[in-house]
C-alpha cells in the first residue's frame, strides 16, 4: 500500500515479464511486461535528463494507446505528479488545467498538437511557458517517448513518500467546473488492495481497455488493477461500437469494464448480434446509473447471468462499491458491496447531522485510505467536500438494504423538486429506455416562468420511429405517481454525454429550446 504507484503495479515482474501487457488493438502490435516495465524506466531517465523533477507536474494528453502507461509511469518514475487531460479537451479546457495544475511538461500524440501547441502559446504569453512538449508518437520538432528513452543517463532514483501526489485527475464537470484531485500514491494504492478480492482480474485474462485512460475509472480498472495481476489490456483509441465489437471478436476478450452507454448499446443496437461475443465473462459497469432492466438486456444478448456494476468517484480513488465477480445473486440494481477498510454514513437531506436506518435513502458519506487529499488548489471547495472528520460528502443519494448491497439513486444536485416532491431524473431515463422505440434519453429540471421545476425528457428515438411527444408522456404516466409524470419532451439526435458515459445535463439546460419550455 505504501509502494509508489508504478512499483505498486509493475514492481515485480516475476512470472508475468514475457506476457502480453498491453496490445493495441488496431495494429496488433504488443508490450510485454518486460517491455512496458524497461520502456517506462527508460522514458524516466530521458524525462529526468529533460529537466523534469520530482514534484513537477506533467499533463499527459492523449487518447488511449500502448504508449499511454508508458509515459504514465515514465513519468510517476521521475517523482512527478501525473494530470491526465481529457483527450477531447479544446485547447483553451487544455490551457486551463495547465494553468490550474500549474504543469512544466506536456506528453501528446501528433495529431493533438494543434491544441497542445495552441495551449502551450497561451501559457507562454502569460508569462509562465510550458517547459517542453513531447509527443508519444513522432512529430517533426519534438522529441518523442523513443527520443527520450533513447537515453544512456541513469533512472532516478526519487525518494517518493506515499502521501505524495501520484496522480492530479480533473473530475468530469458533470456538475460544475471539473475540480483537481488530489490523488497520493497511497490513496490509489489502498484502492487497489482494496478491491483486490472482488474484481481482481486472471493472470492472462484479456481484458478491453476502451473506456479512457485519464479518468480515474479507466486509469484504476484497465490499467493498474489488470497490470498489477497480469492480465493482457487490449488497447482502443475512442468508443466505435463496430470496432470494439470486432476487437471483442478477434482478441478473444474475457473482460470488458463499460459505463452504461456501453451497455445501452450492447441491449439495444441490432449491430451486436453480428459478432460472436461469447468469449465474454463478464462486463461491469461502472460511472453513472444503469437501470437494471437494461442491464438484463444486455447481459441476455451476451449469454451472461449479469452485468455486475461498480460505485466510484473520483475524489475516492475511485472505487467503495463492487458487486463480486463470483456473487452467486445480487439483488437487481444494486452497485454492489463496500470494499474492506471502508465507512459508510447515510445521513438525511434536510439535516446532515442525523444518520439514517438501513433501507432509507439519503446522501452518501465515506472514510477510508481511497478519500483524496483535497481539491488541488481549492481550500473552500475542498472544505465543503471533506469535513474535519474524513468524512467525504459525495452529492449523492443512495441507500443499502439489509444485506449490505448499495443502491445509487441519483445526484442530490440533480433531484427535481417539483412541488415538494423529490423526482430523480435516473429513475425516468431507466423508464424511458424500456420503451422499444427509444433509443436514449435523459432528463432534466427545467424551470417554468412560474417558478417550479418540472421534469422534462430529452428523448433519442430508435431509427424508422415516429414516437410522439404525447405518446411518450402517456408511457411514462401510465407506470409512475403522478408528481413524476414528464412534463415536456423534446426530441434529439444524441444525448450529449461525457467520455466516461455521463450525461452532459447542464448541455441540455443550456439548450436555447430548454428555457421556457412549455409545461404539459
Ligand atoms: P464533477 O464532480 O466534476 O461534477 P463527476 O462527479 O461526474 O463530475 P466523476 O468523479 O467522474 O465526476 O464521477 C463520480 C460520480 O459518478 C459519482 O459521484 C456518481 O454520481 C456517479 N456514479 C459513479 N458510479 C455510479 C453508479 N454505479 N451508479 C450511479 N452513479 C454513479
Ligand atoms: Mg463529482
Amino acid at each position: 500500500v505504501d509502494l509508489p504507484i508504478h512499483d505498486a503495479v509493475l514492481g515485480d515482474l516475476n512470472g508475468r515479464a514475457g506476457l502480453p501487457a498491453l496490445v493495441d488493438g488496431v495494429t496488433g502490435r504488443t508490450l510485454s511486461y518486460a517491455e512496458l516495465d524497461l520502456a517506462a524506466r527508460r522514458t524516466a531517465a530521458g524525462l529526468a535528463e529533460a529537466g523534469v523533477r520530482q514534484g513537477d507536474v506533467v499533463a499527459l494528453f492523449s487518447p488511449n494507446t500502448i504508449a499511454w502507461p508508458v509515459a504514465f509511469y515514465g513519468a510517476t518514475r521521475t517523482g512527478a505528479t501525473v494530470t491526465t487531460v481529457s483527450s477531447l479537451a479544446t485547447a483553451g479546457e487544455l490551457a486551463g488545467q495547465l494553468r490550474d495544475s500549474g504543469a512544466r511538461w506536456i506528453v501528446t500524440v501528433s495529431a493533438f498538437l494543434p491544441v497542445a501547441t495552441e495551449a502551450a502559446a497561451a501559457l507562454a504569453a502569460e508569462g509562465r511557458p510550458i517547459a517542453e512538449v513531447f509527443v508519444c508518437d513522432e512529430a517533426p520538432g519534438h522529441r518523442s517517448l523513443a527520443d527520450l528513452a533513447a537515453t544512456t543517463a541513469a533512472e532516478p532514483a526519487p525518494r517518493i513518500d506515499a502521501g505524495d501526489l501520484a496522480v492530479l485527475p480533473y473530475s468530469s464537470g458533470t456538475t460544475g467546473l471539473p475540480k483537481g484531485v488530489m490523488l497520493t500514491h497511497r490513496s490509489i494504492g489502498s484502492n487497489l488492495a482494496q478491491t483486490d478480492s472482488v474484481h481482481a482480474t486472471a493472470a492472462g485474462e484479456r481484458i478491453i481497455a476502451v473506456l479512457p485512460f485519464f479518468h480515474i475509472y479507466g486509469l484504476t480498472a484497465l490499467l493498474n488493477h489488470p497490470l498489477r495481476c497480469g492480465s493482457t489490456v487490449v488497447v482502443l483509441p475512442r468508443f466505435d461500437l463496430e470496432q470494439f465489437l470486432r476487437t471483442i471478436q478477434e482478441q478473444r476478450i474475457e473482460g470488458v469494464f463499460a459505463a452504461p452507454p456501453m451497455v445501452l448499446a450492447l441491449a439495444k443496437h441490432p449491430l451486436v448480434d453480428r459478432y460472436d461475443l461469447s468469449s465474454v465473462k463478464y462486463v461491469l459497469s461502472a460511472a453513472a446509473p444503469l437501470d437494471a432492466e437494461l442491464a438484463d438486456a444486455a447481459a441476455r444478448r451476451l449469454g451472461l447471468p449479469r452485468i455486475h456494476q461498480g460505485y466510484g468517484m473520483t475524489e475516492l480513488s475511485p472505487v467503495t462499491h463492487v458487486v463480486p465477480l463470483d456473487d452467486p445473486a445480487p439483488p437487481p440494481g444494486t452497485v454492489g458491496k463496500m470494499v474492506a477498510s471502508t465507512e459508510l454514513r447515510i445521513v438525511s437531506l434536510d439535516d446532515p447531522d442525523t444518520d439514517l436506518p438501513t433501507g432509507q435513502r439519503g446522501e452518501l458519506l465515506f472514510r477510508g485510505p481511497q478519500v483524496m487529499k483535497g481539491y488541488f488548489g481549492r481550500q473552500s471547495e475542498t472544505d465543503a467536500m471533506l469535513d474535519a472528520d474524513g468524512w467525504l460528502h459525495t452529492g449523492d443519494v443512495g441507500y443499502v438494504d439489509e444485506d449490505g448491497y448499495l443502491f445509487v439513486v441519483d445526484r442530490v444536485k440533480e433531484l427535481i423538486k417539483y412541488k415538494g416532491y423529490q423526482v430523480a431524473p435516473a429513475e425516468l431515463e431507466a423508464l424511458l429506455l424500456t420503451h422499444p422505440e427509444i433509443a436514449d434519453a435523459a432528463v432534466v429540471g427545467v424551470t417554468g416562468e412560474d417558478g417550479t421545476e418540472r421534469p422534462k425528457a430529452f428523448v433519442v428515438r430508435a431509427p424508422g420511429s415516429e414516437l410522439t411527444g404525447a405518446q411518450v408522456q402517456e408511457y411514462v404516466a401510465a407506470q409512475v405517481a403522478p408528481y413524476k409524470k414528464v412534463r415536456a419532451v423534446e426530441f434529439l439526435d444524441a444525448v450529449p454525454k461525457s467520455a466516461s458515459g455521463k450525461i452532459l445535463r447542464r448541455e441540455l439546460r443550456a439548450r436555447p429550446s430548454a428555457t421556457g419550455a412549455p409545461a404539459i
